[in-house]
């Protein structure tokens, strides 16, 4: 990690930690939005083990920060999803004496001082807690590491959410990798040669003793609850009821899903059932959706990921659990993780993380490649993005009318979606309607790529959208994704390979099952007329024709990433 960044600040401020020691009450696990499991959990198993040593009790807390979550364009999906796991883990801790604390702050500027004031309440000598990455966050860690010195508390920050975490995977120059498929090897082997390390299952935290319960300080925090609702983010109750059966929470839901995905065999059609565990006649063990993953990972018709992004965004499985399970016998070291292709896509999410940790610019709405940051984009551009200050701001260069490219954006994403394009308007209804379900990955670049290259529009304003639909929203991978369709980030998708919708839906939707669901005007359009309707079938079903023209925008995009800054 470049030694200028807010990670390797830090990470230089926690140096001193453990070397004043001070009487204490109590230690605090600090759980955070990314970390929502009792299971091997890095930072709560280190507090654990020293509340045990010290003996004194262990307390959790979480912050509830609605202004945090608006920044950040939190999805209330998200933050029901949290919510709802938060409620379990609430139940499991109490089974083990250990509080939970949930406090909800308006001012996310207090967290600091709200943190400090209650270390010192519980008169605690550390606080753990998991690192967040993004920049804000990372900001505020080192301001509280800072004030805890001041006062003689330990603040320990860990790294939990990646398997390799950023920094250790580097090039030989001792630089963050800007290329997948070089760090994907260079990721590969460092973790296979320490596979103890980087797979460690870490223990769950010890019960309190029961006493605590009848202690002044920690007894009322036995009574907290976890809210319903955070103000801002409420879920219309017919999609918080969808939400809780198609995405259980709880770490066994997690682990169900990520057993299915290993044992069991895909349905032909993902449609059959919304609920993701509720296994049909068809499943076997066979083939697994593991083993045929990398064959059919792209098809939007078929349930064949793994939809697991929503429990490893919010923490609910660790990813090392899934990397773990890949492996026959996690107890034979001599055992190598295999990182088929399924493994690669973790290797994803951790590069996303390192390229977030190393190139903190991507997470403040600057395109990765800067020679990109001049794009004439039609309509308005966001600036400010992740910021308290965000704003949309009239493109002068744009030679389409505002009300146009607003159209555009409009038929892109609210409502009922009509772009005339049936895989781009299928995903972008089953984004509104399910937050994921089945938008996998192949399904969000397609829709993705359709805005920026065919519509022409900022994808700032579509990784916005996207954060505030999708139940498994995560700044890393969320801009990744964002930045490679649109070609401005690491390793991105070269600005001439513009996807055809045409063809990437025939590839994506042979059965025609996922168009036909999402965009039931098609209903009773058979072959490839369904993915590219004519005129008259178009015009007699009511489907609006094709908003854009393939060709004219693939020109159009090619000219302006061509020559940045000319329309
Ligand atoms: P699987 O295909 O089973 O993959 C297993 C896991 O690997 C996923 O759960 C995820 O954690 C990780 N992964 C897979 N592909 C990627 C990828 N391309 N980048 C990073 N991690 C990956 N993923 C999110 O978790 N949150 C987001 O907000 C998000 N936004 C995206 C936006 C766009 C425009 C694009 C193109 C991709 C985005 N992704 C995001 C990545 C990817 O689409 C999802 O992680 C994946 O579709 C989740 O489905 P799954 O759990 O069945 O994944």
């Amino acid at each position: 990690v470049d030694s200028d960044t807010p990670l390797s600040k830090l990470l230089k401020v926690v140096e001193d930690v453990g070397k004043k020691s001070k009487a204490t009450e109590s230690v605090v696990y600090w759980m955070r939005m990314g970390d929502l499991r009792i299971k091997d959990n890095r930072a709560l198993s280190l507090a654990s083990a020293h509340a045990k040593k010290a003996d004194v009790p262990l307390v959790v807390v979480f912050i509830l920060s609605p202004q945090c979550y608006k920044a950040h364009d939190r999805a209330p999906r998200r933050i029901d999803f949290t919510l709802r796991n938060l409620a379990l883990i609430k139940a499991s801790l109490q089974k083990l004496h250990i509080p939970l604390r949930t406090i909800t702050e308006p001012n996310r500027r207090v967290i600091p001082h709200q943190i400090i004031s209650f270390l010192e309440h519980l008169n605690a000598s550390a606080i753990y807690a998991n690192i967040e990455y993004e920049v804000d966050e990372l900001r505020r860690d080192i301001e509280i590491s800072k004030a805890a010195r001041e006062k003689d508390i330990d603040a320990i920050f860990t790294h939990d959410k990646c398997v390799v975490e950023p920094g250790v995977v580097l090039t030989k120059e001792k630089r963050a990798y800007s290329v997948y498929s070089p760090y994907q090897k260079a990721w590969l082997k460092t973790l296979n040669a320490n596979i103890p390390h980087f797979l460690e299952n870490y223990p769950e935290p010890h019960p309190n003793s029961e006493s605590v319960h009848t202690m002044a300080k920690f007894g009322a925090l036995f009574d907290s609850l976890v809210p319903e609702s955070v103000v801002g983010f409420e879920l219309d109750p017919a999609d918080r009821a969808k939400m809780e059966q198609v995405w259980p929470a709880g770490e066994t839901a997690a682990n169900e899903i990520l057993q299915r995905f290993l044992h069991t065999k895909s349905r032909s059609s993902q449609l059959a059932a919304v609920d993701p565990l509720a296994e049909g006649a068809e499943d076997s063990v066979k083939r697994s959706r593991i083993s045929v993953y990398d064959a059919e990972r792209d098809r939007a018709d078929k349930d064949t990921t793994s939809r697991l992004s929503p429990y490893l965004a919010a923490g609910v499985i660790s990813a090392r659990a899934c990397v773990r399970a890949t492996m026959p016998d996690t107890k034979n070291t001599t055992k190598k993780v295999d990182g088929g292709r399924w493994v690669q896509e973790v290797a994803w999410r951790d590069f996303y993380v390192c390229i977030l940790a190393g190139f903190p610019r991507v997470s403040m709405g600057r395109p990765f490649q800067e020679k990109y940051a001049d794009i004439v984009w039609e309509g308005p551009v966001l600036e400010g993005a992740y910021t308290d200050n965000q704003q949309e701001r009239l493109n002068p260069k744009a030679k389409l009318p505002l009300a146009t490219a607003e159209s555009h954006i409009e038929k892109w994403k609210t409502g009922w979606c009509r772009t005339g394009y049936p895989i781009v308007d299928a995903g972008m209804r089953c984004l509104n309607e399910m937050g994921w379900a089945y938008l996998h990955n192949r399904a969000r670049m397609i829709c993705a790529m359709f805005l920026v290259k065919h519509l022409m529009i900022d994808w700032r304003i579509g990784e916005k959208y996207f954060m505030e639909k999708l139940i498994d929203g995560d700044l890393a991978s969320n801009n990744g994704g964002w930045q490679w369709c649109a070609s401005t980030g690491v390793d991105a998708c070269p600005y001439f390979r513009i996807f055809n919708p045409y063809s990437q839906s025939l590839k994506a939707d042979p059965t025609g099952d996922f168009i036909r669901h999402f965009v039931p005007e098609l209903a009773a359009v058979r072959g490839p007329d369904l993915h590219n309707p004519p005129p008259s079938v178009a015009d007699k079903l009511g489907y609006p024709r094709a908003i854009v023209k393939h060709e004219d925008s693939r020109d159009r995009a090619l000219r302006r990433f061509k020559n940045p800054g000319e329309a």
